[in-house]
């Protein structure tokens, strides 16, 4: 076992092992189409409480031939981010480097703000062809010291590194963040977006622990890693975002100079190790409370989201058998299958009422409530019970 990269700390203890499922993100085009199993189960540092995945070392992370572009609705705060440069005196033709730019959505918004002297670096081969096809600088590799070396020697310092929703997918999270320390100027500003680990073991949003996520950071440990990787954190701050929270730090090059808010301890606080120690058996509590209200569901039980966070609930709150087909509005998810303990349709919304009418709808697009608020209107003068799978809530508070 290797040492906790925020703490280096060796005690782990477990979070929660959901058991052998189906690798996320798999649509099968017919129902005897073979497809990805994994077993699936997190670990805690019991000093920082830095959630991991416990198989990282044998999974796979090489991102070179996923084709999925996340290019979504920006958060409101896209644009903070960019008047942040702005306000460290970054300007329009100082070097700025995004690390993991996908299809280069957050490089077309940065050089419409008057940046222009931008690269990105994005793994994925048909991410980083959806950015150069609209002209933006892209070096298609996974980021590492070596990629980091080769940019350094051909375009310079960076005056600003932005790393947006990817330190929690690789495996080397310290290392990740010493390469972008090496390629910043002294003077150079290092913003870093992660989700915040807290909605999970506070909340029991267990539908957050993706398969894709290999570490999940709390301010806390986030703060313990960037400051071992060498940065001075500037300012840390918890934005919510839909259903969940995003934590946004900005950083500096570590001067060696007294630091504004130093990491002031190692350790996570007692109530935050208690939350970890505690996830699973109320994770299964909840889990059992559910599989025993669905038991009363009226048939079929269509599930709105056809994406991970909806497999997600699905499998770790084992309910594989209680759901007859996802309603989801991405036409390449038509016509498509999704394994569970049978492979189930996806339904586009628009014919919600040329299937089986519903006999129970889950409101499992977490954070998009008026989406969901639009597709069951149809159903509104219908039998159909609608469920909100984390409601009541109020036990969980503490
Ligand atoms: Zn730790």
């Amino acid at each position: 076992m290797t040492h906790c990269p925020a703490c280096s700390g060796s005690a782990f203890e477990n979070l929660i092992d959901f058991g052998t499922i189906p690798k996320s993100g798999i649509y099968l085009r017919s129902p005897i189409e073979d497809f990805p199993s994994i077993h699936h189960a997190f670990e805690f540092c019991a000093s920082c409480c830095l959630i991991r995945q416990k198989a990282i070392e044998s999974a796979s992370h090489d991102y070179t031939h996923v084709p999925r572009a996340t290019t979504r609705q920006f958060p409101k705060y896209i644009d903070a981010i960019i008047a942040s440069l702005k306000s460290h005196g970054v300007s329009g033709s100082d070097l700025v480097i995004e690390v993991g730019s996908n299809d280069g959505g957050f490089l077309d918004r940065i050089a419409s703000a008057g940046f222009r002297n931008l690269l990105g670096i994005e793994p994925s081969i048909a991410c980083a062809g959806l950015s150069l096809a609209k002209d933006h600088k892209i070096i298609t590799k996974h980021w590492d010291a070596e990629t980091a070396a080769t940019v350094l020697q051909d375009h310079g310092p960076a005056r600003a590194v932005i790393c947006r929703h990817t330190l929690e997918h690789v495996p080397r999270p310290l290392e990740f963040l010493q390469a972008i320390r090496s390629i910043l100027a002294p003077d150079g500003i290092a913003f870093i977006e992660v989700p915040d680990a807290r909605p999970i073991t506070h909340d029991l949003r267990g539908h957050e622990l993706w398969d894709e996520h290999l570490h999940i950071f709390t301010p806390t440990n986030l703060q313990l890693i960037m400051h071992r990787a060498g940065f001075s954190v500037l300012r840390c701050n918890a934005w919510p975002e839909r259903s969940d929270i995003n934590l946004l730090f900005w950083a500096r090059v570590d001067d060696g100079l007294p630091q504004k808010s130093p990491p002031d301890s190692a350790a996570a606080s007692a109530a935050e190790i208690q939350l970890c120690r505690e996830f699973e058996a109320r994770w299964k509590a909840f889990s059992s409370r559910l599989q025993a209200a669905s038991a009363s569901w009226s048939r079929p039980v269509y599930m709105l989201g056809a994406s991970h966070p909806q497999t997600n609930f699905i499998h770790f709150t084992g309910l594989q058998n209680a759901i007859d087909a996802f309603l989801d509005d991405n036409p390449t998810k038509s016509n498509l299958l999704i394994p569970l303990a049978k492979p189930v349709p996806i339904f586009p919304t628009s014919k919600l009422l040329e299937h089986p009418t519903p006999g129970t709808i889950l409101r499992g697009a977490f954070g998009y409530e008026e989406w969901m608020d639009r597709v069951t209107a149809p159903v509104a003068s219908e039998p159909t019970t609608i469920v909100k799978p984390y409601e009541p809530r109020m036990i969980f508070l503490r």
